[in-house]
């Protein structure tokens, strides 16, 4: 059913409210789901503030948060009196800002520039009403449900939403974009982003809706295509680190300036902290697997 959202797309009782910018960031693709009965809206984005609220003024029944990230609770201020509802994972994050930047676990420095930020830019309200769902639930919108896949790694409590009767799945920030798998907060995980992507693979739908970036990719073989790419990322991060140490031993702080996983000329308040949680994500791993071996102070790959 049209809408009246601009570029809005229409999956049956699935609407993507396309953001701007075809929701690069700070935007974002936000969706709404309606039944018979209820409808909820998953992720308001900044575009969602940015235009008021929903086309015609309607107020969902319940907003649903895929993880605690600035982006994709932009417009959560605007439904003050809705119930919302997070996986209990990242459900701290709605208590207070101090505990929200507890998920990113930033340097302070940027922690406290980069909660301004959320404050002013990304409108952050405090939601201590927030609600929790888990793995499994099932939303029952009217002759239309909402499936919740926790799929941890980008944040403990990511989580994928699957509407059967629109053939659709909800991926987040599992975003399929060229940039790669993002897992450079305290609440990511390596580890734990793999074995979701390995989830995704079985996902039982026919349109791919992310927040950003793609927007919706419709066709299972078009999707996992996306998904391959999009997971080649951290082989790709990983490769580089070896190499890098292949030229002899060095210290994190080295391997941070060196920047694997944003551009060299990338200026984020928050990339240093991003890089230093990524790239020891990779060391943990690599040491763990006795690729790379920690020697005072400074990395080194493993003698053979
Ligand atoms: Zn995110």
């Amino acid at each position: 059913m049209q809408k009246g959202w601009p570029d809005e797309l229409d999956l049956g009782p699935v609407t993507v409210l396309t953001g701007r910018d075809r929701g690069a960031y700070p935007h974002g693709n936000s969706v709404l789901v309606e039944g018979s009965d209820r409808a909820f809206l998953i992720d308001p984005s900044l575009t969602v503030h940015r235009e008021g609220g929903l086309p015609g003024g309607q107020v969902p029944d319940a907003v649903l948060l895929s993880h605690c990230h600035e982006d994709h609770l932009a417009g959560l201020s605007l439904f003050g009196d809705v119930p919302v509802l997070i996986h209990a994972g990242d459900r701290q994050g709605l208590d207070s800002i101090d505990r929200f930047m507890e998920i990113y676990g930033m340097d302070p420095g940027p922690s406290a520039a980069f909660a301004a930020e959320i404050i002013e830019t990304f409108h952050y309200r405090p939601r201590p009403d927030a609600l929790t769902f888990t793995d499994g639930d099932v939303f029952d919108l009217g002759g239309v449900t909402i499936e919740a896949h926790h799929a941890p790694g980008h944040t403990r409590g990511h989580t994928v939403f699957v509407v059967p009767e629109a053939r659709a799945a909800y991926l987040g920030d599992i975003d399929l974009s060229g940039f790669g798998p993002y897992y450079g907060d305290t609440w990511s995980d390596l580890v734990s982003f793999e074995s979701t992507i390995d989830m995704c693979r079985n996902l039982d739908a026919e349109h791919f809706i992310t927040f950003h970036h793609k927007g919706v990719v419709s066709g299972r073989t078009q999707f996992l295509t996306a998904l391959e790419r999009f997971a080649s990322a951290i082989d790709r991060r990983e490769s580089a680190i070896l190499e890098y140490l292949a030229a002899g031993p060095r210290t994190l702080a080295e391997m941070v300036a060196h920047r694997f996983i944003y551009r060299p000329h990338v200026e984020l308040v928050f990339a240093d902290s991003v890089e230093k949680r990524s790239i020891g994500l990779h060391l943990d791993r690599l040491v763990s697997q006795g690729r790379v071996e920690p020697a005072g102070g400074y990395y080194r790959l493993t003698e053979a």
